[in-house]
């Protein structure tokens, strides 16, 4: 039989989402959402929402939101994209600043989609190995000759690189544009979309499903200089004109207008955090510095994946990357005191045996 696939649909290596398994019920802490509902108002919003406006197709422009950012950050809207998630902003952001074949530059430990995203666009990714404490050294970052994203805090370790330090790499690169993805800056860090206005080549992502808790609505957003902004436009609109749902634009303008359940669920999860690291370090984890929702952490006397897998089988679900350099390690999301708890209980357990 004729194989109808293209070349790239045969031959790609698609990104691995964490598992969602149906078989029973699991603490999850394997992909990082928020363990805290959405924001009350979000659910009146939906709730009291137009049944019949879903006949009408949403605004393709999303301005209501866009209004709702740029009061939030004190930018103008024309500094403002709206995606279908963060992954659709970087997708549309590989396609919008370079060309087939151009150089790519991340780290060698990142968010596992811009490989997936370089090979889809044949780019040519440029790995820049971290330091052996897992951390970025931004003077590998000084004068590149293409491109560079950046996840700050970085995934799957959770370290944070300061304003100053996106800063540097800023000043450095001022003919190559540094895209700074931000899916976990609420959880401890500074964002760079300061920086917008003196540094034309700055473009800032951010997430609403993570720090939001919106991860089911599929929303994000990218704040830069207004050529920047059009490029992602213009990809945009040759792609799909209405990205964004009715019912994802009204969630999405009450989750950021209700700023104190947005700063408690938030420091809810730092105080757990915060705990974690305690109490892993307690029970001999290493366990990296994370500023993030999630933990890195690695056993000196039980092999990650064995870990993972004996969570497993005790109905706790964690992420473990099966690649080298940081195959010791596995990443537990944050979750309700009560789940950490729950975690800290069955680790116990499991490493007695
Ligand atoms: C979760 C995550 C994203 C994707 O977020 P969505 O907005 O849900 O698409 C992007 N980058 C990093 C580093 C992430 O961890």
């Amino acid at each position: 039989m004729k194989n109808f696939l293209s070349d790239k649909a045969k031959s790609i290596e698609p990104y691995t989402p964490g598992e969602q398994p149906k078989d029973k019920k699991y603490i999850k802490l394997n992909t990082n959402e928020s363990p805290y509902p959405p924001s009350p108002n979000v659910k009146k919003v939906i709730t009291e929402s137009s049944f019949d406006d879903l006949r009408l197709y949403p605004d393709p422009n999303v301005s209501d939101l866009k209004k709702e950012i740029s009061k939030l950050y004190n930018i103008k809207e024309n500094n403002i994209f709206i995606g279908n998630g963060s992954d659709e902003i970087l997708a549309f952001s590989f396609m919008a600043f370079f060309n087939r074949g151009d150089k790519v530059y991340y780290p060698n430990i990142t968010y596992s989609f811009y490989s997936v995203y370089s090979s889809l666009f044949d780019l040519n990714e440029q790995k820049i190995p971290l330091k052996d404490d897992f951390t970025i050294d931004i003077n590998n970052y000084k004068n590149l000759d293409s491109g560079i994203f950046i996840a700050n805090p970085n995934a799957p370790t959770g370290l944070l690189l300061s304003l100053k330090e996106i800063e540097e790499i800023l000043i450095n690169n001022k003919d190559n544009i540094v895209i700074i993805d931000e899916a976990y800056i609420d959880f401890g860090g500074e964002s760079a979309y300061k920086l917008i206005d003196k540094y034309c080549n700055l473009l800032v992502i951010q997430t609403f499903s993570k720090s939001r808790a919106l991860a089911g609505m599929r929303l994000g957003f990218a704040i830069g200089d207004e050529n920047l902004i059009q490029g992602l436009k213009n990809i945009k609109y040759s792609f799909n004109s209405y990205t964004i749902n009715r019912l994802s634009i009204l969630a999405a303008i009450e989750a950021i207008k209700d700023k104190k359940y947005f700063e408690e669920s938030v420091n809810k999860i730092i105080n757990t955090r915060e705990r974690m690291k305690i109490q892993l370090k307690e029970l001999d984890f290493k366990v990296l510095d994370s500023k993030s929702n999630f933990l890195f952490i690695s056993h000196k006397n039980m092999f990650a994946e064995k870990l993972y897998l004996k969570l497993r089988d005790n109905g706790i679900l964690v992420r473990y990357f099966k690649s080298n350099i940081i195959d010791n390690y596995i990443r537990v999301t944050i979750g309700t005191d009560e789940e950490m708890d729950a975690f800290i209980k069955k680790l116990k357990e499991i490493l007695k045996s």
